[in-house]
């Protein structure tokens, strides 16, 4: 298993350096984990002038996995567009074709009080959301600012899919679906947007070909409050890139905070890169403070999605909820008045259960 590893910027390195630790823990079983570590985002503009150098992309394109902390950080806000950290992100993902984003809402019982709605909607939640990651208006020609006839300045950008582009997606939606609970609801907006009445024409198209899967469809705007109305109505969510940008981080909050949700970031084929959701976190980097289990738990969704180990990717999930049931909490999920762990605490009390 061929792993590049590029911790990044603010908390990056620290949650990076506590997923490494369950690495080590199943390299020492005999597990065959080679890694490689490079630069990414502002950290790799320091280093080499670029956030997606090729040092970079060479590493990146050879491994079979890349595992990512955070990039960015406010001593970057000033630079030019192309050498912003953010761009080493969207660069990877376009290099690498990772087009299907998958984003688990998972609560732990243990944490239903660090979810911003009431226990009795979000206890037992469990849902995946899956974002179209390389389309949509984020990468739709033309855009850019213009002076209308009026001499008015004006910004555009294109929303656009292709056909292609929303059946491998859907495909990606219905065959997660089919390993859960075969329910399938695709988000969009076909009141109102062209794009989206093709969106959900090749939805129910590719639907044709699973009919164990209970496909359903729902405006965008829609979704948004059916989320924290009622979640648990949903298994699989399938929808594009600007509204699943939106959705996800929505849903992000039921499970209580960013510092648990990890993430998946997939090709064609399986490889994949995957992160914690949350950003770089320049407010508590460096200070020991950092949640690292959505890093952890993004370790482990590398073993079920790329490597094919859902035997890892499970015990993984047991022993960080065996170390909440044991009453560790990072601040991000403290209750008020429970005791704080710290980042590397955290890390090695997973490792440690792990170990057992
Ligand atoms: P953020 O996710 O970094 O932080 C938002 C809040 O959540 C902060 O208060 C932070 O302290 C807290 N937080 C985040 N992760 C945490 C963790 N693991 N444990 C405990 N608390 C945690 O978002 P932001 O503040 O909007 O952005 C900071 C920087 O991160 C920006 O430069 C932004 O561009 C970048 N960013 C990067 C990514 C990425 O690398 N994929 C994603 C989002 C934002």
């Amino acid at each position: 298993m061929k792993l590049a590893v590029l911790a990044g910027d603010g908390i990056g390195p620290e949650i990076v350096a506590e997923a490494i630790k369950i690495l080590d823990v199943l390299r020492a079983e005999g597990e065959n984990i080679e890694i490689e570590r490079a630069h990414l985002g502002g950290a790799a503009y320091d280093a080499e002038g670029h956030p997606y150098p090729l040092s970079t992309q060479r590493i990146a394109r050879a491994a079979d996995a890349v595992l990512l902390g955070a990039v960015g950080g406010p001593q970057y806000d000033t630079l030019p567009r192309a050498m912003r950290p953010e761009q080493g992100i969207l660069g990877i993902r376009k290099d690498l074709g990772l087009f299907a984003n998958l984003r688990p809402v998972l609560l732990y019982p243990e944490l239903a009080a660090a979810s911003s709605l009431k226990p009795e909607i979000v206890a037992g939640l469990d849902l995946m959301i899956i974002r179209e990651l390389t389309g949509d208006i984020y990468f739709g020609q033309p855009r850019g600012r213009r002076t209308n006839a009026q001499g008015e300045d004006e910004g555009f950008d294109t929303m656009l899919y292709a056909r292609s582009e929303i059946e491998r997606i859907a495909r990606v939606g219905f065959d997660t679906a089919m390993k859960r609970g075969k329910k399938l609801c695709s988000v969009d907006k076909a009141n109102v947007l062209d794009t989206s009445i093709l969106w959900r024409e090749v939805v129910t198209g590719v639907g044709a070909a699973y009919p164990e899967v209970q496909l359903s469809h729902m405006y965008v705007d829609n979704a948004a409050m059916q989320l924290v109305r009622a979640p648990r109505q949903f298994d699989v969510i399938v929808t594009g890139n600007i509204f699943g940008d939106i959705l996800s981080d929505e849903a992000s909050m039921l499970a209580g905070s960013i510092g648990m949700l990890p993430s998946a970031s997939l090709d064609a084929r399986g490889k994949g890169l995957y992160e914690p959701i949350h950003g770089s976190a320049p407010d508590i980097a460096g200070a020991n403070k950092a949640n690292p289990l959505a890093t952890i738990l993004s370790v482990g969704m590398m073993f079920r999605y790329t490597f094919g180990r859902a035997d890892l990717a499970s015990r993984i999930g047991a022993a960080v909820r065996k170390v909440l049931a044991a009453g560790l909490r990072t601040g991000d999920i403290a209750s008020p008045g429970e005791a704080v762990t710290g980042t590397r605490e955290m890390g090695d009390a997973v490792a440690a259960v792990l170990r057992t």
